[in-house]
């Protein structure tokens, strides 16, 4: 993908353009999407090699695991499985502020970018989606994505209610960790809905209004350390909204904000948006290199 010279971004080329970012003088280097496709493969590959050749590294799926014989828990998987048995027990309690405290420093919902197996597939759909809508043969259909608080709340409900964890039995995430993992189940063909679903009528549909564990990482997110932080190089050409699947998070790379920031002297800002998946799509294809990754905590280490 050149963006300096071309202007090239994840819509207007090849998907295949996007793992690979050039400079200036125009040396190929890794994107932030290829980063993020390497790690998301090489856990699942740990996944299935701990069960399959038994080399015993990361057992378990993403709800819940052992990495190194520590555990991990899936913090939204907890909170339905307590409100359904009334009961957490320790290991689980260890393993859920395991993975709050790695959140809380690597940002929140990094998980969906960096770890969400369905997030791969997601993308795919994405870009076959971008590409029936720019032929224009369907439509482009957004609804507000607070209704992902909704879901949130009402598989709590049903977990407490029912005593069975209810969303575990329509939630792709765990679907696919589970195949990943164990062997495919026909909990895929639900997987595929999805997806179609995605591909033909809202883009990133499950990432953006329904997924409850996204949500969970999402409140997390919001004290995490680490951050996209933008800064004034940047000529509001707004290429970051197009790309970003949760763009109300880059409200302040909007031109009307300037004003006030010249008043006040301010030359950078943090994304703080609970909704930003650090995926890193925006710094990918800013040309004017306005937006990077910072940990806020950097001044400690
Ligand atoms: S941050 Fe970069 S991509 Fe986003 S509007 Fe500014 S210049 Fe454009
Ligand atoms: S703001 Fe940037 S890093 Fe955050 S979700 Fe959007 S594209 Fe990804």
């Amino acid at each position: 993908m050149d963006k300096y010279n071309k202007r090239e971004t994840i819509k207007n080329t090849t998907f295949w353009s996007t793992f690979f970012d050039k400079t200036k003088e125009g040396k190929r280097f890794f994107s932030y999407r290829m980063k993020r496709w390497i790690l998301v493969i090489s856990i699942h590959l740990l996944f299935f090699l701990s069960f399959a050749i038994d080399i015993q590294t990361l057992e378990g799926t993403l709800n819940g695991s052992r990495f190194l014989g520590f555990h991990l828990i899936d913090v939204y998987t907890n909170m339905q499985l307590a409100l359904a048995t009334y009961h957490i027990p320790i290991n689980m309690v260890i393993g859920t502020v395991t993975i709050i405290v790695f959140y809380l420093l690597v940002g929140g919902r990094s998980y969906c970018s960096w770890v969400c197996p369905y997030g791969l597939l997601s993308e795919i759909g994405e870009k076959w989606h971008n590409t029936l809508v720019k032929k224009k043969i369907i439509k482009e259909r957004k609804f507000d994505h607070r209704v992902r608080y909704i879901f949130w709340a009402l598989f709590l409900i049903t977990a407490f209610s029912s005593g069975y964890l209810v969303f575990e039995t329509i939630n792709v995430v765990g679907i696919l960790s589970r195949t990943i993992a164990y062997g495919w189940s026909l909990g895929l063909v639900w997987v595929l809905v999805v997806l179609a679903f995605e591909v033909f009528y809202s883009r990133r549909a499950w990432c953006t209004y329904i997924c409850p564990i996204g949500t969970t990482y999402g409140m997390i997110g919001k004290a995490s350390a680490l951050r996209v932080e933008w800064n004034d190089n940047c000529d509001h050409c707004m290429v970051c909204h197009d790309v970003c699947f949760e763009n109300q998070v880059l409200e302040i790379t909007k031109a009307k904000y300037d004003k006030q920031r010249e008043e006040k002297g301010i030359t950078k800002e943090y994304i703080t948006g609970a909704d930003c998946t650090l995926c890193g799509r925006c710094i990918d294809v800013c040309h004017e290199d306005a937006l990077s990754f910072d940990f806020r905590l950097k001044s400690l280490v």
